[in-house]
């Protein structure tokens, strides 16, 4: 098989052709590798590379596939995003602060797939510490889509998305605070799902805004994040909001081709569609809809979630104020970057601060701090909070009539490197429709759903909380009547 082609495998075909011994894990390993090299200049999506480390794992899975061990993801070759942790591989989070910061242990998440014997070729870029929505708030370089490299990629999982639409991993994984997997997924034409909070462990996650992150899979097709989810999801004793639910497997409803969605109730909040929507957005998400229905879904069109006009400001009093405690342990002494050459501790914080945080994390903690201090906690934080209340009780309401609830991903197509990077307020509007689902805690995915000048456009399927089943069923029944995933960048 041609190497641009092997580059483009989904899991589960991959999957197939080492089963067969067709495909060896080295292979697969050095063609990615290779892939890498060639679209780097141009995408820039990944901070490091663990070449070695990847061909070694490549040929320890190479021989449990030899002696018949072999499980989904044995031998495929992942991209994780820079804000998990990955013992012996330094986790930047795209950070001057921990540009040097090398984990003495791994995520819960790389535990896993490692035991499934993946393959990690290295750490993608992002936003950093997970703040923004354009990869561009990154210290080291902005990403770029691989659809138009002209244009952002999204963010901040924008390196992981931009990687697995450009063929340089096999899926990624990203992590998602407001929006994160699905606004890059949606930006880049690839699948991303942001579990149900407390469904995926942040065991070695770095806390952005702890009442609202997860990780999640970004795949190119939709069974490939059922196969991801079978392995990440669970509970685990090292983080006290991971659930003990059961994990069902999310495979199962998967295998049937034309799948019908008889008896499927949809919901289509008209909250969704905002002013600043592009018009064309509309118009393929209407014939995406139209499309579920074709498919044997029943659909109304006239849901309505007035609290969701309040979600950003909710958001953007929560993630900071959340944000700037977390990162109040980057003091220069426990670990990371540290200024030394200053007089006082209080000074040695201070330019260790100034110099290790970039902009956006600056304005993110001052925005906190402020919405934290003793005269205005209750006018903001506790007033954000009461909101958030209303905004999860609105959807509860909503999932007692409806299945699932669509709408798009984002606003508009991916935007052009620079757009933005002026007017916090206009990149923080390009997730108004995925925030309010993190502060509801709940599940959604992002799958291809259309082009708007060649640029794709992502339908977003919201689910009930530990209902990661029907999300995937829904998105499953629709990307077999649809061929949008299959298309590829230019590059
Ligand atoms: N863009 C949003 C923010 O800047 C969401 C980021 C995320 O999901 N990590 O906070």
């Amino acid at each position: 098989m041609r190497d641009d082609k092997l580059c483009q495998l989904t899991i589960h075909e991959a999957h197939e052709l080492l089963g067969q011994k067709k495909l060896s894990s080295l292979e697969l390993t050095m063609a990615l590798l290779q892939r890498i090299n060639e679209v780097e200049d141009k995408i820039h999506a990944c901070v490091t590379i663990t070449e070695d480390i990847a061909l070694e794992q490549a040929r320890q899975a190479d021989e449990h596939i030899s002696r018949g061990e072999i499980t989904p993801l044995t031998g495929i070759p992942v991209l994780v995003k820079d804000v998990i942790c990955t013992r012996g591989i330094r986790t930047t989070c795209s950070s001057k602060m921990l540009e040097n910061f090398v984990p003495p242990y791994d995520a819960t998440v790389v535990e896993k797939l490692k035991a499934q014997k993946a393959v990690i070729l290295g750490k993608t870029n992002m936003d950093e510490f997970a703040m923004g929505s354009s990869t561009e708030h990154s210290a080291f370089f902005p990403s770029h889509n691989p659809w138009d490299v002209e244009r952002v990629p999204g963010g901040s999982s924008g390196g992981s998305t931009a990687a697995t639409s450009a063929g340089e991993a096999i899926y990624a994984l990203g992590s998602d605070t407001g929006g994160s997997i699905r606004q890059p997924a949606g930006f880049c034409g690839v699948v991303g799902l942001k579990p149900t909070y407390g469904r995926v462990s942040r065991f070695g996650l770095v806390a952005f805004a702890s009442s609202l992150d997860q990780i999640g899979p970004i795949t190119r097709d939709v069974t490939d994040c059922a196969l991801v989810m079978n392995v990440i999801a669970g509970h685990d004793s090292r983080d006290s909001s991971s659930v003990p639910h059961v994990v069902p497997d999310y495979t199962k409803n998967l295998n049937s081709r034309g799948r019908s969605l008889k008896g499927t109730v949809i919901g289509v909040p008209r909250e969704y569609f905002p002013d600043n929507m592009q018009g064309e957005i509309k118009t393929a998400l209407v014939a995406a809809i139209n499309r579920l229905q074709e498919l044997g879904a029943t659909v109304d069109w006239e849901v309505s979630l007035p609290h969701t006009r309040y979600a950003l400001a909710v958001y953007y009093i929560l993630a900071p104020s959340e944000a700037s405690a977390n990162l109040a342990r980057y003091d220069g002494v426990k670990y990371g970057f540290s200024e030394q050459n200053a007089g006082s501790v209080i000074e040695a914080t201070e330019k260790t601060r100034q110099f290790g945080f970039g902009a956006e994390v600056k304005r993110r903690i001052m925005l906190g701090t402020y919405a934290l201090s003793a005269g205005y906690y209750d006018a903001y934080y506790l007033k954000a909070q009461k909101v958030r209340t209303l905004i999860k009780q609105e959807f509860e309401q909503a999932f007692e009539k409806y299945d699932a609830l669509v709408t798009p991903t984002s606003p508009t197509v991916a935007f052009k490197l620079g757009e933005k990077m002026e007017d916090p307020l206009q990149m923080y509007l390009s997730d108004v429709c995925t925030l309010p689902i993190n502060i509801a805690g709940l599940p959604a995915i992002s799958v291809p759903a259309g082009f708007v000048q060649n640029l794709p456009v992502g339908m977003q399927i919201i689910g009930k909380p530990f209902d990661e089943t029907t999300l995937l069923d829904i998105a499953f029944a629709y990307e077999q009547a649809t061929s949008w995933h299959e298309r590829k960048p230019m590059l």
